[in-house]
């Protein structure tokens, strides 16, 4: 992708038969992380790597570990599996398993996925003669296992996707289950473009004697992507969105909102205007969501309203415009929502909208980038600005509620803008992946909390635990 790395796929120990179909998919050299993590893993490392997103990290994992499965030369027994990749979101487990069974196709390896929202039976079906390598969200791995249609005693290696999400807490207790099913000794390859510190350190308890390997501090934007934010009332992010994607013109826009909720209505207000937009987020069906992606990726739909369901690991080439319309309550979630365009080597634009009670959120954005994003319109609120408190209803204090058929000034409905503001407590609702503040505090104090799944499932009664523990 770059022109800096002569390195060839072969001097980095991959056999022709891979580097062939490397050829054919139009990969000509390796990029930074694939060229260090490729000879590390094919000698056996546990690794930690971190890269910015859209850099390749996917084959980075995925062809040494294809090599070394060739090596071993026999076939899986029924029922199991020997390398596991596992990824927090549907969409991702899906994309991984489609660039895997790309570069396996030349080979005897087989590559199964597993993702909740499609037919159990017939993943218990594929997964019954064995198999290479599995794909999987952890909550559909688990449900397979109680079923007995596949165990995980023959896993070598173990490969979390977007590592920190996996490790937080989201996933952390279905990931312990998992975890002591495997195989010992056994490879442990984790990825992601940002590791909050706190997470850094329970990845240790995964991980033996680990190389890290970071070609950009974590949390560093792709190289492409132009970063703008606008100061703006939840009030008028409606009109500027639209003002904004009819001035654009061609490419895909990606929109993340908040919530689902919020989601919903932006998608529903931008298609009565006439805009050709679909939604993806937990409170859609498995087939929406594929639908979903699929309009957006032929270009039928130029706009995708999301939520953090899309922020991570998602490839869609020519997406040439990510909008915050919310921001992200965590700052890491930024990082990767940008980064679904600018991938290989495109350019790519970054729009933040940002009102004043969002401040604190584009803060904490430009101090985990060690940036200052350019100011495109509007004022920031000016130092110790501190935003109304609300009530209940979400309005601020005095206003009271407004409600439909009630209210002036709104015309009897609350603005898109505001729909798509955080919900009632000013909080971040866990179901489309990032754990609520208040589940963190009760984690670290060993208390029971509620983990919203992140694939819109049912919620979980997760327990924390006051200190950290050693994983087998
Ligand atoms: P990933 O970060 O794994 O999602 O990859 C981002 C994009 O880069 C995907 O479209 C890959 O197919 C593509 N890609 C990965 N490695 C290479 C490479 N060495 N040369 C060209 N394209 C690549």
């Amino acid at each position: 992708m770059t022109d800096e790395h002569t390195t060839t796929f072969e001097e980095l120990g991959l056999s022709p038969s891979i580097t062939k179909t490397l050829g054919q998919l139009g990969y000509d050299t390796p990029t930074p992380i694939q060229e260090q993590c490729i000879p590390l893993i094919l000698k056996g490392h546990d690794i930690m790597g971190l890269a910015q997103t859209g850099t390749g990290k996917t084959a980075a994992f995925g062809l040494p570990l294809i090599e070394n499965l060739i090596s071993v030369g026999k076939k899986p027994e029924p029922k199991t599996c020997r390398a596991l990749i596992l990824a927090p979101t549907r969409e991702l487990a899906n994309q991984i398993n489609a660039n895997l069974r790309a570069y396996v196709r030349h080979s005897h390896l087989r590559v199964q996925v597993v993702v909740g929202g499609a037919s159990i039976n017939v993943q218990a079906r594929n997964l019954a003669p064995g198999c290479d390598i599995l794909v999987a969200t952890p909550g559909r791995l688990l449900d397979l296992i109680e079923r007995k249609a596949v165990s995980l005693n023959h896993v070598k290696y173990l490969v979390l996707d977007e590592a920190d999400q996996m490790l937080d807490l989201g996933f952390i207790v279905p990931l312990k289950k998992i975890a002591k099913m495997l195989a010992v000794p056994r490879t442990t390859l984790l990825f992601s473009a940002t590791m909050p510190k706190q997470i850094n350190d329970l990845a240790g308890a995964y991980l033996n004697d680990p190389v890290r390997v970071q070609v950009s501090p974590p949390g560093k934007a792709a190289d492409k992507i132009t970063q703008s934010v606008h100061h703006i009332s939840n009030r008028s992010k409606a009109d500027l969105l639209k003002e904004l994607l009819t001035a654009k013109g061609e490419g895909l826009s990606l929109v993340f909102a908040r919530t689902k909720h919020g989601a919903e209505k932006l998608k529903r207000h931008l298609v009565e205007r006439g805009f050709e937009a679909e939604s993806i987020h937990g409170n859609k069906s498995q087939n929406q969501r594929e639908r979903a992606i699929k309009a957006f990726k032929a270009g039928k739909a130029q706009i995708l309203v999301a939520t953090d369901v899309a922020a991570r690991g998602i490839d869609i080439s020519g997406v040439t415009h990510v909008f915050n319309y919310d921001l992200p309550e965590v700052a890491e979630a930024y990082v990767h929502r940008i980064g679904r365009t600018a991938r290989a080597g495109a350019e790519g634009q970054a729009v933040a909208f940002c009102s004043p009670d969002e401040i604190h959120l584009l803060q904490a954005i430009e101090k985990l980038m060690a940036i200052k994003i350019t100011v495109a319109s509007g004022e920031a609120p000016p130092a110790g600005y501190k935003p109304e408190k609300k009530t209940r209803g979400g309005a601020p204090k005095g206003q009271g509620r407004k409600r439909s058929g009630g209210g002036q000034g709104h015309r009897g409905r609350r603005s898109v803008a505001e729909l798509g503001s955080p919900k009632k407590d000013g909080k971040q609702g866990a179901g489309d992946g990032q754990p609520k503040a208040k589940n963190k505090k009760r984690a670290r104090q060993g208390k029971r909390f509620k983990v919203a799944d992140p694939n819109g499932g049912p919620s979980r009664w997760a327990r924390g635990e006051k200190r950290k523990s050693k994983v087998a």
